[in-house]
């Protein structure tokens, strides 16, 4: 299986940086969006990170030229007809994500492969409305695209095994550094690191310890690159939250529910660094919390690593992915020291 043609649909942050992707690799690349606004965004959105990255040295301006003529633009959606993948990356809305499938399936060549960019939506549910759901995959980049490298690459119910292997070996072509996973809620990443979160402002709520203290003690204790709620914060708590329902409609455990403050945060327009305040305050610049209770500090990187811990375990034995994938994943799409894996071989609570 070659693939030489891909179509991205959808240019906002997700879908430009993709196009990005595949066209520095060489490809010939289709972007297309709902309408010429769109479109123009989308070209915007490359335009920028490519001389960004020729003002960083990264590449030349003959390069990015190279890569700018190697895309071609639009709305009408028969442009990906001979298309070898198409990628879509469309607003995280299910019925929106079947109505452009079943628009691919109508006009990409019979023997395209169709993948879904979803954070968190079911791959074998989108598939279900294509005449090829064997030819249907999830292959979910993280942001940003052109940086970030790793990319979950999703074997839904019915996806054809050759497939599945063909769309991470492509992966590995454009320097990715894919894990393969089965289509449940949260994939590798979402799942083991909400789950986490959330487990964090629950002892918050519930008064086991203050911001800082939860903050600073698995920013020093488990050598993590940033404190859970300052994460959340980054995430977005609005974005974290409709993670949470997904993993919580799956396993029905009231622990997944999205805990108390995230909820009242969100009600009160405090939806992390995006709307100036979450957790934190930053309308100042943001130091990292720090606490002189060690003891507390001890305590809180004890309970959250042992659940943390216990999640990727029961993970893997429920079949989300091989214990090496959990722990690149944790690695390369969280920036985490070691993988839980890795971390059970010397962790002592
Ligand atoms: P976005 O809102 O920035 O972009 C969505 C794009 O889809 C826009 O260009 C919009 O014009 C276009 N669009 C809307 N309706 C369309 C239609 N009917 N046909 C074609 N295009 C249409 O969203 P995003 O952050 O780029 O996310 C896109 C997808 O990627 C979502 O599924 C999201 O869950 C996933 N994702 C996002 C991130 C992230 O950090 N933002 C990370 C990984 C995956």
């Amino acid at each position: 299986m070659t693939f030489e043609r891909i179509g991205v649909v959808g240019l906002g942050i997700m879908g430009a940086g993709i196009v990005e992707v595949f066209a520095k690799a060489g490809l010939q690349v289709v972007g297309v969006a709902e309408s010429e606004p769109a479109v123009e965004q989308g070209k915007k959105n490359l335009a920028t990170s490519l001389s960004r990255a020729v003002s960083r040295e990264k590449i030349t301006q003959e390069q990015a030229d190279e890569v700018s003529a190697r895309v071609t633009w639009g709305t009408d959606f028969e442009l990906f007809a001979e298309c070898d993948l198409v990628v879509e990356a469309a607003p995280e809305i299910m019925s929106l994500k079947q109505q452009i499938f079943s628009e691919l399936d109508r006009v990409v060549k019979p023997e395209g492969v169709l993948a879904s960019n979803t954070s968190s939506l079911s791959i074998s549910a989108i598939a279900e409305v294509t005449e090829r759901p064997e030819q249907v995959v999830g292959m979910h980049f993280f942001n940003p695209a052109p940086v970030q490298k790793f990319v979950e690459v999703i074997a839904a119910d019915k996806s054809h095994a050759d497939i599945v292997e063909a769309v991470a070996e492509l992966a590995k072509s454009l320097g990715k550094s894919p894990a393969v996973v089965a289509d449940k809620p949260g994939f590798i990443v979402n799942k083991l690191l909400l789950t986490y979160l959330n487990h964090a402002v629950r002892l918050l709520d519930e008064g086991v310890a203050s911001r800082e203290v939860i903050d600073s003690a698995m920013r020093e204790l488990a050598h993590f690159p940033m404190g859970p709620l300052e994460l959340l914060d980054l995430i977005g708590l609005d974005t974290s939250v409709e993670v949470l329902h997904t993993i919580e409609a799956d396993t029905r455990d009231p622990l997944d529910a999205p805990a108390a403050s995230l909820l009242s945060l969100i009600a009160s327009g405090n939806k992390g660094r995006k709307t100036g305040s979450g957790f934190y305050d930053y309308a100042e610049k943001h130091e990292a919390p720090t606490s002189d209770d060690q003891e507390l500090k001890i305590q809180v990187h004890a309970t959250l690593m042992k659940a943390y811990l216990h999640t990727a375990r029961v993970m893997n034995e429920s079949g989300y992915a091989s214990q090496a994938d959990i722990d690149m994943g944790m690695k390369l799409g969280c920036g985490l020291p070691e993988g839980p894996f890795e971390t059970m071989d010397h962790f002592v609570a």
